[in-house]
């Protein structure tokens, strides 16, 4: 009945960033929409939970597995009207950058080096260096879970904010990206606001490629580029969001250290770099904790040191959290999406 080729007790560890936890109990790899389709009915038709994995880098499966069908999304395809690019879901991240660059197309360069695949940049509006890529997205077509039709959500629909769109709040488990449609400029500018990058181009202006080489040199400089020989490199990126508190709270950890770093956000928040707070409550670069640990190049980054168990994951995750908890009164939300916990 089913023509998918649905295989059982597939390691999920080798499809994840970090490489820790189980198996899932069913898996298929979708690479065209009907196949999504069809993968959910199969789901629906056995009672089986269901998650759905794009490029795995912001991911923690737990060490028993997921007991239902791990969907991944293996869509491909890149087209371009002029400004206008629509990627699959399946894409690579940064492959699509280097595409927009090289054709002189202005407005994700920043974005350059951060893993995953295009289908997880709207869920969680991915953002570095000033830019988001609800500043391009045009639409996101999707396959609605409710009816098992395909819709575009219109940019405005998506309801982005910082690091969080309607797919990952209100609407989570609803819809599955199959494709993001960007509208980029043509022979725009690069966007250099961040400190890392106006530094970088002191000397004078820099072109769309420059601004891409020096985002990956960057990020290459604290393990944010996943590289086969960077002992760092078996990651989730940042494990944390950075907290926005109120200006109350903020006083009171400015009141712990003559310099707090501190950016505005929004009409009475303030952004504390959860990297700062962390390294300040103890968890210092390079700190071992089993087979977990943190990444000697960034405070932010929970490794699996080779061989971590999930478990050993999340007691480091809490005894972060708990630590900042204590010292500061704030609370760390993790970044990732945890499987099967
Ligand atoms: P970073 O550049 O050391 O910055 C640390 C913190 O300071 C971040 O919260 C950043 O805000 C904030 N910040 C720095 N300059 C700012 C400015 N001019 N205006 C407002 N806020 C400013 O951070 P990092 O950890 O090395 O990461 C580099 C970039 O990659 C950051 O922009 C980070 O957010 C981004 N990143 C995004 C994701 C994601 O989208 N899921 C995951 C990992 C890293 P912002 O967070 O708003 O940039």
């Amino acid at each position: 009945m089913f023509k998918l080729d649905i295989r059982e007790n597939v390691p999920l560890a080798p499809l994840t960033t970090l490489e820790v936890g189980g198996p899932a109990r069913f898996f298929v790899t979708a690479r065209t929409e009907n196949e999504v389709g069809e993968a959910f009915e199969f789901a629906d038709a056995y009672g089986h939970e269901v998650f759905v994995l794009g490029g795995g880098s912001n991911v923690l499966v737990a060490d028993a597995g997921f007991d239902g069908l791990v969907i991944q999304i293996a869509i491909k395809g890149v087209e371009r009207d002029g400004p206008i690019v629509t990627a699959a879901a399946g894409e690579d991240w940064d492959r699509l950058v280097e595409y927009c660059v090289s054709h002189g197309l202005a407005g994700i360069e920043c974005l350059s080096g951060i893993p995953g695949s295009v289908g997880g940049t709207p869920v969680q509006n991915v953002g570095a260096y000033g830019q988001e890529v609800s500043e391009t997205i045009v639409s996101v077509r999707c396959f609605d879970r409710n009816d098992g039709r395909i819709v575009e959500l219109s940019n405005a629909e998506c309801r982005f904010e910082y690091r969080k769109s309607i797919l990952n709040s209100s609407h989570r488990d609803r819809f599955v990206v199959l494709a993001v449609t960007y509208e980029l400029k043509a022979d725009g500018r690069p966007k250099i606001v961040y400190k890392d990058l106006i530094d970088h181009f002191a000397q004078g202006a820099a072109s769309l490629h420059e601004t891409r080489d020096a985002v990956l040199r960057i990020r290459r400089s604290k393990s944010m580029v996943i590289e086969p020989d960077d002992p760092n490199r078996r990651s989730a990126g940042s494990f944390f969001k950075n907290p926005i508190v109120s200006r109350s709270v903020f006083e009171n950890v400015a009141s712990l250290y003559k310099e707090v770093p501190s950016f505005p956000a929004g009409d009475d928040g303030v952004k504390i770099p959860a990297a700062w707070l962390i390294e300040r409550a103890g968890f210092e670069k390079g700190c071992v904790h089993g087979n977990a640990g943190i990444s000697t190049n960034h405070n932010l980054a929970m490794i699996n040191r080779g061989g971590a168990t999930a478990a050993e994951i999340i007691s480091l995750k809490n005894a972060i959290q708990a630590a900042v908890a204590e010292r500061f009164g704030i609370e760390l939300v993790p970044e990732p999406v945890f499987i099967g916990f």
